[in-house]
């Protein structure tokens, strides 16, 4: 106990031998998987330069506020987290970056508080920015033109605050232009990881403990595509081949990767989840063709009978939207129709957000939000009907579980995750966080399953 005390004071000292307290950064994180790889990496930045990291809640000497703007609504939760870091701590630097800092630069820079923006590229150099706001340097706008950005920012990820599920940003930007989509402005075109820095970080991952990765990007399915010699099935196998990774999960895909050849080799693939996300966003032709989606129902179908015909036990999620400018009732109906018949193990349901600058923005027949309510209450409740049918299959079945966290709520239970996203609660501690369990599922209890371990 001594010794780790002296350990602290040690590291507070500075080079003149003084003791000063470290100084503090802190993270709020808004929407997907690769802001959270964002604040993640950034975080490794901090901490390698000395700083401590705190929660959101605490008082700190900087806040970094990673934004999200696939919606309005992630636009106000942004501008809230704001408020309440200089409410925190008047004194601190507030920055904000990602997607809503990105698209929206000279907005959130007017917002009482912003010391700075900095958007979706250059935070490699971060700190620097902060020593220029601490010289009396004020408002500064970072963001640059991301239309004009070729290459991969590597950002890596060095310290590790779980060691169950690590997710790895892989690809960046999308060039798919969805005619609702605000990403393809905020992210850039696309830019693809080099394979040689991923295995890199997928060996480290290993090395540090971690069972499971996630291979992610904003258009994952674009994975390759600008580069020469590569593409996503052999990223995947790269990846497979690496000891100590037991699961390999895949983030958002397309229909269009699904082809035969890709079935085949992942079949093969035995720490390949039998998990896919594959986005569907309308099962209306009509519908697709407006939202300027590439594919149809038909080759969506397909996509999904090559899965389930060739990978046992299949989980197939999906993102759904409702009330897209011009979607009738009988659209509406035949995405619903479309969703049942296919099957999901879950939907991720979005009511249309019209985002400015967007081509669907100014189409007309534009939803009212009471009519998009309720599509959205049909689709959910599509979506636990599907979630628990699919559930329902593997009552009695011993599964593999990798273990993440004590439930919340219920001492003396653990929680985790089958290879096919089932999420399982078992009696057990803490010492089964990150250990994969033999265990029988018993009893389907709403969105999760009930199971004994063996
Ligand atoms: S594929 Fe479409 S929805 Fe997905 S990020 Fe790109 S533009 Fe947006």
């Amino acid at each position: 106990m001594e010794d780790n005390y002296n350990e602290i004071i040690d590291e507070n000292l500075n080079n003149d031998g003084i003791y000063r307290k470290k100084k503090t950064v802190s993270f709020h994180t808004l929407g997907c998987k690769v802001n959270q790889y964002e604040s993640e990496a950034v975080s490794s930045i901090f901490e390698k330069n000395g700083y401590e990291v705190v929660s959101f809640e605490q008082d700190s000497d900087v806040y970094i506020i990673n934004t999200c703007t696939v919606t309005n609504l992630s636009d106000r939760k942004s501008r809230q987290a704001i408020r309440k870091a200089k409410k925190t701590n008047p004194n601190s630097i507030v920055i904000v970056m990602g997607c809503y800092a990105q698209t929206s630069s000279e907005e959130v820079l007017k917002i009482p508080g912003v010391d700075m923006v900095i958007g979706t590229k250059d935070r490699s150099r971060i700190i620097e920015y902060v020593e220029r706001i601490e010289s009396g340097e004020c408002r500064i706008n970072a963001v640059d033109n991301i239309m004009v950005s070729g290459t991969f920012e590597e950002l890596k990820l060095s310290t590790y605050k779980e060691r169950t599920r690590a997710y790895l940003k892989i690809q960046e930007g999308c060039s798919q232009f969805c005619s609702y989509c605000i990403i393809p402005y905020a992210r850039g075109p696309i830019r693809s990881r080099k394979p040689d820095d991923i295995i890199e970080e997928v060996k480290h991952l290993a090395e540090s403990g971690f069972l499971e990765i996630v291979l992610t990007g904003i258009h994952l399915a674009s994975f390759g595509r600008e580069i020469k010699d590569t593409n996503l099935l052999d990223i995947i196998k790269k990846t497979h081949s690496i000891d100590g990774i037991k699961r390999i999960r895949l983030g958002s895909l397309e229909p269009t990767t699904i082809t035969e050849e890709f079935v085949d080799a992942v079949g093969r693939l035995p720490k390949l989840c039998p998990h896919f996300h594959l986005s569907l966003q309308s099962g209306c032709d009509k519908t697709l063709a407006e939202m300027n989606r590439k594919y149809r129902t038909d080759e969506y179908r397909k996509s999904v009978e090559l899965l389930k015909n060739n990978i046992p036990d299949v989980a197939i999620t999906t993102d759904l939207m409702v009330g897209f400018p011009g979607e009738t009732e009988e659209d509406f109906l035949m995405s619903r129709d479309f969703a049942e018949e296919i099957g999901f193990s879950k939907i991720h349901v979005f009511k249309y957000s019209p985002r400015k600058g967007t081509p669907a923005a100014v189409m007309k027949n534009q939803i009212g939000p009471e009519e998009k309510e309720r599509r959205s209450e049909i689709m959910l409740d599509l979506s636990d009907e599907l979630e628990k049918k699919y559930m329902e299959g593997f009552v009695g079945r011993n599964m593999e579980v990798l273990y993440e966290q004590e439930m919340q709520g219920k001492e003396g239970y653990i929680e985790g995750l089958t290879k096919n996203y089932i999420r399982v609660m078992a009696k057990g501690d803490s010492n089964l966080k990150g250990k994969l369990m033999e265990t029988k599922l018993y009893k389907v209890n709403g969105t999760l399953f009930e199971g004994n371990i063996i």
